[in-house]
């Protein structure tokens, strides 16, 4: 799913479960914390096909497998999305930390909803460093922009509704 999707999830869990802005801000990071290791990703991409502002069109991910040309780029991807890494790195992170134990849920709502929204070569290995992919229903960072735009109104309302019946 795309990042002001998952920000909007997250600011929705944070404004349910925490009382001030410093918490609520914390668990919506959460929300966007896999996706964050992309960023070489993205650099990579765009350089190769020289684009404006270091942003990759989708037409350049599709049709390359770079999963096999760049397997240790796609590992820095995949690993955040593992059950695996939420249980052993993330856990215990917010944990001792003190942070906000709604973060935990905040970055498994990333997890979860990116197995269905990530599909065939781009599906998510939700137990890497095994290689089983799950492969989802769509692949919505290839949505067009009023499809982004639904999906932002769908989570703007969710994150209102909750904090109006809060
Ligand atoms: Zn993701």
């Amino acid at each position: 799913m795309d990042i002001v999707s998952h920000a909007l999830m997250g600011g929705a869990l944070g404004m349910a479960s925490e009382n001030n802005l410093k918490d609520i801000l914390i668990v919506a990071s959460f929300s966007v914390l896999p996706d964050v290791t992309q960023i070489p990703i993205y650099f990579k991409i765009s350089h190769q096909h020289k684009r404006l502002f270091w942003l990759p069109k989708h037409i350049d991910w599709m049709g390359k497998n770079y999963h096999d040309r760049y397997p240790g780029l796609a590992a820095i991807w995949e690993a955040p999305h593992s059950i695996f890494f939420l249980l052993l790195v993330v856990t215990p992170s917010v944990l001792i930390f003190h942070l906000p134990k709604m973060a935990i849920g905040s970055y498994f709502s990333h997890i979860f909803v990116d197995l269905f929204t990530h599909k065939s070569k781009w599906g998510i290995k939700p137990l890497w460093p095994f290689q089983y992919k799950f492969s989802g229903l769509t692949d919505t960072w290839i949505w067009q922009f009023k499809g982004l735009v639904l999906s932002w109104l769908f989570f703007a309302v969710i994150l209102l509704l909750v904090r109006w019946f809060r």
